[in-house]
């Protein structure tokens, strides 16, 4: 993927316009039409989003670091506009809301039974990316301090479910059990 900035019919920037984004410094050409910072001893490919010449593996840093942002961004929608489905589905005295355990990390939709004896919520990821996955639920029991996902019926694989509905129905009816014991 990096060669893509490489090739094509666009003629390379001049040299004198170009500078690494780590050090500062002015590469020098190299083989195949590529710039090589001698300072930082790396190769530098132009990096689009912010148009600096930055290392490959800076590159592959910044394009994980972009699509992290955009998995949380993905999940805090789906979370929000789901969240009317989930409730409606609730039985009186239940509760649902949107969650994020910690910044920068994705969003949930949390499902929680009415204060009682055991302090317990499930937690619904929606899936990674539009339309693809499905949803999957992870209960925690804080008054046992344990917590572990929904598995398939076989038990190897965490469960996926393919619309919010199903996932929150497996929820409830694993918090009724949880609650019951
Ligand atoms: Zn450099």
């Amino acid at each position: 993927m990096p060669e893509a900035a490489e090739s094509g019919c666009a003629p390379q920037p001049a040299t004198a316009r170009i500078r690494c984004a780590r050090c500062g410094g002015t590469p020098t050409t190299a083989p195949r039409g590529r710039w090589w910072c001698p300072s930082c001893g790396s190769y530098l490919i132009l990096d689009v989003d912010s148009s600096g010449w930055v290392s490959h593996a800076e590159l592959d840093h910044r394009q994980r670091m972009a699509h992290n942002r955009r998995v949380v961004a993905v999940s805090a929608r789906l979370a929000a506009a789901h969240l009317p489905e989930v409730r409606s589905l609730l039985p009186d005295g239940w509760s649902a809301a949107t969650s994020q355990a910690i910044s920068g990390a994705t969003h949930t939709i949390a499902i929680s039974p009415p204060v009682g004896a055991v302090d317990v919520s499930a937690y619904l990821s929606p899936p990674a990316c539009d339309g693809e996955g499905g949803w999957s639920v992870r209960i925690h029991n804080r008054t046992q301090g344990v917590g572990f996902p929904l598995y398939t019926a076989g038990g190897a694989h965490a469960a996926t479910y393919s619309t919010v509905l199903d996932a929150a129905a497996a929820a409830i009816t694993a918090l009724r059990c949880e609650i019951a014991e």
